[in-house]
């Protein structure tokens, strides 16, 4: 029987149209022919085909054969299993809620400065910067605010130095794409890049390589992500935020989420939003996704914990243990361990659980939760 040639028709139809897609862009920066587009637009945050041919779904080269599309996508099939297998090997098990792990601590950048411009300790950006500076990387995909930062529109950019490691540090709640910044990377010479992404996108690097989706999986060599419950759509700025708290978006400096969106600003004024409120505007790709913990990534982290100045740290794979042993030996960053909180582990376990269960029941069964099987 001929190979099944699973290409953008195939990805239309079960992933981009069903709910599954999260808008992480692998697809899109994974079409050899540049056929592909993203729509970054309130609501939106979806890929699109940019020629009409045979409608939406259609795609002539997917016709004569190109599968890069399908091979790229993390949410493609048995996604979750393929990943686990490629990078572990093996699958999860029942009670690895949170995906496969070597170690998990607590982390904090020593450097005063990018502790204090980080959300949450600034692990991730003490990370990029000592892998810029110690050859693991030529430059990072990470996110920017656009323009002044007024607007809060968080854009995919890259980070060839520490400087711009900073300015590009802490979080927004917004999506950010950040595989969409592979192109202007590679065009300024980068071959070896960092990916900083939430855990739908730390997904993409590992099931490039795997499926042999081309160029971009050599060039991903560090890959790390953020914990991630859900992004906001930007219309949150307007319609909730200013319009019942009259908090405008200009005005604001720093947000964080602890059990609450809580919101700087500009006079020094602190306000917490309820995240019960916040609810109505999920932005449509984190319905369905069931990874809270960035699962594969070479190193995931968040803020969860009764330290809000210590990254919640979970170290996943060979590299990932060995640029944070390395950071240890040499003072960049501090640890402590993970079980120093165990309310933490709790509540990251607790979160990863009913995450999964956002997986519906007609997709493929292997990131929903695994039945325990009774002793
Ligand atoms: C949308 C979102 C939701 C999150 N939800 C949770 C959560 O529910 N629970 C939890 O424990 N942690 C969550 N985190 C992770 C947490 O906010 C911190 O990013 C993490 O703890 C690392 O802190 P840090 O100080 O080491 O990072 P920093 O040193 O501040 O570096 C953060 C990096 O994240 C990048 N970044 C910022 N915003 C975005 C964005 N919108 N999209 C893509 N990249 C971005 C920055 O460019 C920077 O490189 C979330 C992060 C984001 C962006
Ligand atoms: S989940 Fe990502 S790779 Fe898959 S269709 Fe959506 S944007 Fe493309
Ligand atoms: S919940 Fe977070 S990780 Fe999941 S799709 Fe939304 S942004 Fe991505």
């Amino acid at each position: 029987m001929a190979r099944e040639v699973l290409h953008w028709a195939h990805l239309y139809d079960e992933v981009v149209t069903t709910g599954l897609c999260t808008g992480c862009a692998g697809c899109v920066v994974a079409c050899p022919h540049d056929v592909l587009g993203y729509d970054d637009n309130e609501g939106a945050y979806k890929p699109f085909h940019l020629e009409d041919e045979g409608g939406p779904g259609g795609c002539g080269h997917g016709d004569r054969g190109c599968t890069s599309c399908t091979r790229a996508c993390p949410r493609f099939r048995a996604w979750e299993p393929e990943i686990d297998t490629h990078l572990f090997g093996r699958t999860r098990a029942a009670d690895e809620v949170a995906g496969i792990s070597k170690d998990i601590i607590l982390a904090r950048a020593t450097d005063a400065k990018v502790a204090e411009m980080g959300q949450d300790g600034g692990l991730v950006s003490a990370i990029l910067i000592w892998a810029l500076e110690h050859g693991y990387i030529d430059a990072a995909l990470v996110s920017y605010l656009e323009g002044d930062g007024t607007s809060w529109k968080a854009i995919p950019g890259v980070a060839r130095t520490p400087e711009e490691v900073l300015n590009a540090a802490g979080s927004r709640y917004t999506y950010s794409a950040n595989t969409m910044a592979y192109a202007e990377a590679v065009e300024g010479g980068a071959e070896k890049l960092a990916l900083v992404g939430m855990s739908c996108q730390s997904s993409v690097p590992p099931v490039m390589t795997l499926r042999k989706a081309g160029k971009p999986a050599r060039r991903f060599v560090l890959n790390i992500g953020l914990l991630c419950s859900k992004t906001f759509d930007d219309a949150i700025f307007g319609e909730l935020l200013e319009a019942r708290y009259g908090l405008r978006k200009q005005d604001m400096v720093k947000m964080n989420i602890k059990g609450t969106l809580q919101i700087w600003m500009r006079d020094g004024a602190y306000h917490e939003v309820p995240l019960k409120e916040c609810h109505a505007w999920t932005r449509e790709g984190c319905k369905m996704c069931p990874d809270f913990a960035a699962e594969h990534a070479d190193i995931s982290t968040g803020g969860i914990g009764a330290f809000g100045d210590w990254t919640l740290t979970i170290i996943r794979t060979d590299l990932g243990r060995e640029i944070m042993v390395k950071m240890l030996q040499d003072g960049t960053i501090e640890g402590r361990p993970g079980d120093d909180d165990p309310g933490a582990i709790e509540l990251l376990r607790k979160l990863s659980t009913r995450q999964r269960k956002r997986w519906p029941e007609s997709a493929v069964p292997a990131p929903r939760l695994i039945p325990v099987a009774p002793a």
